[in-house]
Order: structure tokens, then C-alpha cells, then sequence
């Protein structure tokens, strides 16, 4: 029994150390990475539901390793959270984003997430202005979109949002109703929009639930006097009920996957997709 309990033990330790040996490597694949330019954004339209023009686009960023092909941000973003790369990663994500978006027509908004690290980072504030001003993007046609995690965040990170709020960004409550966020923090914080997350969408057709949780949020939007987008919409059965609901605003492969910027055809004014 000692030796299978030893035995186990030595398996769990080598487990253990492969790990850690693979996310080191992973951290500093990912500065190099960085510094040798191998990450691009990928954009994705979301639509006003009751005119079907494109609004703006949503900025996705990628790893386009040089062995490993294109790599999801499900599979990075996390690592650079945890060694704090997502700092300079999120600054060049909002450069890169910004400096696109300001060739766009007027009308088009851009969407970038932040990363709550990002935000608890004491250069965030300054880190949105200096991409603003260095590629001359109206601050009104930028969105910054969080997660509900943020509302758990300390007192900076939430004096940051307010600053970044009164610049004339729009800041965007991202996932809504995956997290532990209390509804009352919704009138407390700056949100101009709310995205009901892609779950909730998934499961629309089939869970008379789901139809009542996203009937309760856009309801609760409109009368705080936001904007409701649902992500992830795949089918037109799910964007009619979700246009029943009272939902203003979609994004999915419905309408248009995330391309490279070069892929898209960018209307000269808004257009219907
Ligand atoms: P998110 O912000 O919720 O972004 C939406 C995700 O849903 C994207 O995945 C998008 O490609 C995917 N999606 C869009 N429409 C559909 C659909 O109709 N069906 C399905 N199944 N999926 C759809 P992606 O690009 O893999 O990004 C995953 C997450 O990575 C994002 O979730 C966001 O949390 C994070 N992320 C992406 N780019 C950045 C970034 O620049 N900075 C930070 N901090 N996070 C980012
Ligand atoms: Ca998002
Ligand atoms: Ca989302
Ligand atoms: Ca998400």
C-alpha cells in the first residue's frame, strides 16, 4: 500500500512538472511572440436587429504560431493573464484595433475586450488614451468590453472605468449572466450595453428558461436605458425570438465570423448584411 501510495505520488509529481514545465515555455513563446509581431485581430460585425445595418466590429485577437498555425485566445489569453503579459498584449491589441477601426466609415464602432488584470493595471486609463489619441479614433466610436468580474474588482479598477467611461467611451458589460455579478451594481457602473451571453442563445429554442432570462435582461436593459446585443447567434429561429424579446442588437456566424481585417469588405456607408 506504501508503495502504490509512493508510486502514485511520483506520477503526480512528474504530472505536476510537466505542467509547469509546459507553461513556462508557453511564457516565453508568448513574449517572443509579442515582440516578433506573430499576433493578429480578427474582426466580427454585430447588427442592429430592426434596421439589419452593421454598427461596428468586435476585435478578436489570434496567434498565428509559426508551427502551431492559428491559435484561439481560449488557449493564451488565460497564461497571459496569469504572468501579466495580457498587460502589454491588451496595449497592443487596442493600438492595432484603434489605428484599423479609424479608416473604417464613421459610423462603425469598435468593440476590444480588457482583460479585468488589464484593468487593475494602474496604466489602463492612459493605455486607452494614448491608443485613441495616437491613431486620431473618436473615443465616442470606441466600446471596452468586461466581464462582470470587474464588479468584483477593487476600487481602482472600477475609479478606472469611470475615467475611461467619462473620456466618452462606452464601456460594455460582456457575458452577462455567466458570472456573480448582483444586479445592482448594473445602475453603479458605467454600462452603456449589455451582451447576453452565446449559452443563453444556444439554448433559446429549446429552454423555455433561457426565453424568460432573456426576455428579464432585455427588459431590465431598456429600462436602465441600455443596449442589449446578443452574441453567438447561429440560426434565424434564434434571432426571431430574440428579436421577440425585445433584444436591439446581435453578433454570431448567424451574420459573419471573425475575419482579418484584409478579408473584410468594409460598406462605404452602413449596409444591410
Ligand atoms: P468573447 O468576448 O465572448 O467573444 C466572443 C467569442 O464567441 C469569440 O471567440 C467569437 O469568435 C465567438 N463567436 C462569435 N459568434 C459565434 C457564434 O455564432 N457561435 C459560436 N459558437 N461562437 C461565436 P474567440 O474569438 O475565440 O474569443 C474567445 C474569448 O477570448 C473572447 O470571448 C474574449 O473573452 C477573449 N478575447 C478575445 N480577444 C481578446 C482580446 O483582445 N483581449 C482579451 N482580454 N480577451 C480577448
Ligand atoms: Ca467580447
Ligand atoms: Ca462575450
Ligand atoms: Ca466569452
Amino acid at each position: 500500500a506504501k508503495a502504490a501510495g509512493r508510486g502514485t505520488l511520483i506520477v503526480f509529481e512528474q504530472g505536476m512538472d510537466m505542467v509547469v514545465q509546459d507553461q513556462h515555455a508557453l511564457e516565453i513563446d508568448l513574449r517572443r511572440a509579442l515582440q516578433r509581431g506573430e499576433f493578429e485581430l480578427h474582426y466580427q460585425p454585430f447588427i442592429n436587429i430592426a434596421s439589419g445595418l452593421v454598427c461596428g466590429f468586435e476585435a478578436l485577437v489570434r496567434w498565428r504560431h509559426p508551427q502551431q498555425g492559428l491559435i484561439p485566445p481560449d488557449r493564451f489569453i488565460p497564461l497571459a493573464e496569469e504572468t501579466g503579459i495580457i498587460v502589454p498584449l491588451g496595449a497592443w491589441v487596442l493600438e492595432r484595433a484603434c489605428a484599423d477601426a479609424v479608416t473604417w466609415p464613421v459610423e462603425m464602432r469598435l468593440a476590444v475586450n480588457l482583460s479585468p488584470v488589464q484593468l487593475r493595471h494602474c496604466g489602463i486609463v492612459e493605455t486607452v488614451g494614448g491608443a485613441l489619441r495616437a491613431s486620431g479614433l473618436l473615443a465616442t466610436r470606441l466600446e471596452l468590453e468586461v466581464t462582470e468580474t470587474v464588479m468584483l474588482a477593487g476600487a481602482d479598477s472600477r475609479k478606472s472605468l469611470q475615467a475611461i467611461g467619462a473620456m466618452g467611451v462606452s464601456i460594455v458589460l460582456d457575458d452577462f449572466g455567466t458570472g456573480y455579478a448582483s444586479l445592482s451594481y448594473l445602475a453603479e457602473m458605467p454600462f452603456s450595453k449589455i451582451k447576453i451571453d452565446r449559452g443563453f442563445v444556444a439554448d433559446l429554442p429549446t429552454h423555455h428558461t433561457s426565453r424568460a432570462i432573456v426576455s428579464a435582461i432585455t427588459n431590465l436593459a431598456s429600462a436602465l436605458h441600455m443596449e442589449i446585443t446578443a452574441e453567438g447567434v447561429e440560426t434565424e429561429e434564434q434571432l426571431m425570438i430574440l428579436k421577440a424579446a425585445g433584444c436591439t442588437h446581435a453578433q454570431g456566424y448567424y451574420f459573419a465570423r471573425p475575419r482579418p481585417i484584409g478579408d473584410i469588405e468594409m460598406p462605404r456607408q452602413a449596409k444591410k448584411v
